[in-house]
């Protein structure tokens, strides 16, 4: 196979892959949060990327991610030929993230490659990889959110005057929320505004 000839110092999706059913062979396969959080420290995700920083990160971890025009309803492709690895995403952004939660599906999909070539697939046949891969990209969000927030704790509880530091706990309280509550129903948001676009086209 292909891919196993390149060794997981050419190639660090299979070292992370490698590294990852080591850590859990006894208990396989480890929970979709388990394999978010793994992957979280391993990508060094934020919760706030760039397009440019995004790109960054994957060509560090040997794969070219690329913005362009996609036909609607396609959020992002991924492609593993020979020993190089492709993320293509949508250009249009439906709604605010989106990038970021196309970016941890499409890696989620990789991953599984990785994981069924090397012997420990995570998914039975029967499970989709499509609806694991929206579980997985929700989940990542949520985990670059619980590393951040404990430097942005630290900010507020600096705050010298006492109603300016409540203040500070309740907006952070709120905005965690409101991302959290991103985090998870982006995908339902994203069919929301499709649709509405969709409806827009045939009306003219
Ligand atoms: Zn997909």
């Amino acid at each position: 196979m292909k891919l196993l000839t390149d060794g997981p110092e050419n190639d660090p999706l299979l070292g992370f892959c490698m590294a990852v059913i080591s850590r859990y062979a006894e208990k396989w396969p480890p929970t979709e949060q388990v394999l978010a959080d793994e992957f979280v420290d391993w990508f060094g995700a934020k919760s706030f990327m760039t397009p440019t920083a995004m790109r960054e990160l994957c060509l560090a971890k040997g794969i070219s991610l690329s913005f362009v025009p996609l036909p609607p309803g396609l959020h992002g492709v991924n492609c593993s030929f020979q020993d190089k690895k492709e993320i293509v995403i949508s250009e249009d952004e439906l709604v605010p993230f989106a990038h970021v939660h196309t970016l941890f599906h499409e890696f989620r999909e990789m991953l599984e490659c990785v994981f069924a070539e090397l012997g420990h697939a995570t998914l039975c046949p029967t499970v989709s990889l499509e609806a694991k891969a929206e579980e997985f990209a929700i989940a990542s969000r949520m985990a670059t959110a619980t590393r951040e927030l404990p430097a942005y704790m630290e900010m507020v509880a600096n705050i010298e005057k006492n109603w300016q530091r409540y203040l500070g706990y309740a907006f952070l309280a709120v905005l965690e929320f409101a991302y959290l509550f991103s985090c998870a129903f982006l995908p339902q948001f994203e069919d929301v505004i499709s649709e509405a676009r969709r409806q827009r086209y045939v009306r003219t």
